[in-house]
């Protein structure tokens, strides 16, 4: 493989054991990982963006080649900042293959030699969003299964305020 660093942008509004599932994926393929949480003033968060941030890192400390970082505005934007001219996403079902089919031929309009490479998680994160768990956590179930420890102690402390 040559030597290729990818991003992997989302909102992580907390992030999932399934974005993990997809972050360890990507690590095995590529050099480098930038994992980007997106700062959207439009798109109302659970989190601020820099407890996104503060979750994610801590989450994925363990796996040497990745980075977290954020971003706000375009994404081809941000990947020129990086020098990487590959996104990855994870495609959990039919239902998320529409929209990430047009934002990646979006991405390609906007800059010509993007590549958005589609990763599938381990069937037991296939069912698994961070609004599952939002909504989950809000009407007090039990989330632990689903979420890295530092998002569920960190849900847990907020909840105990
Ligand atoms: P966005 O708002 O950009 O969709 P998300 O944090 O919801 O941000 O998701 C980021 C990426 O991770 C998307 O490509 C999404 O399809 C993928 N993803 C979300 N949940 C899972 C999961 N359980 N398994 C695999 N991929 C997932």
């Amino acid at each position: 493989m040559k030597n290729i660093s990818a991003v992997y942008p989302g909102s992580f509004d907390p992030p999932t054991n399934g974005h993990i599932d997809i972050i360890k994926r990507a690590a095995k393929i590529f050099s480098e990982v930038v994992v980007a949480v997106t700062h959207n003033c439009n798109k109302h968060h659970m989190f601020s963006l820099e407890e996104r941030v503060d979750m994610m890192s801590r989450s994925v400390s363990e796996i040497k080649i990745v980075k977290v970082s954020s971003f706000s505005g375009l994404l081809v934007d941000y990947l020129d900042k990086t020098e990487s001219f590959c996104i990855v996403r994870g495609l959990r079902a039919l239902s998320d293959f529409e929209y990430e089919f047009q934002m990646a031929l979006m991405n390609r309009k906007l800059k010509r030699d993007v590549e958005t490479i589609f990763l599938v998680p381990d069937q037991e994160y296939t069912f698994l969003s961070s609004s599952t768990v939002r909504e989950i956590a809000s009407l007090g179930g039990d989330f632990k299964n689903f979420v890295p420890a530092p998002v569920y102690e960190k849900i847990i402390k907020i909840k105990g305020k």
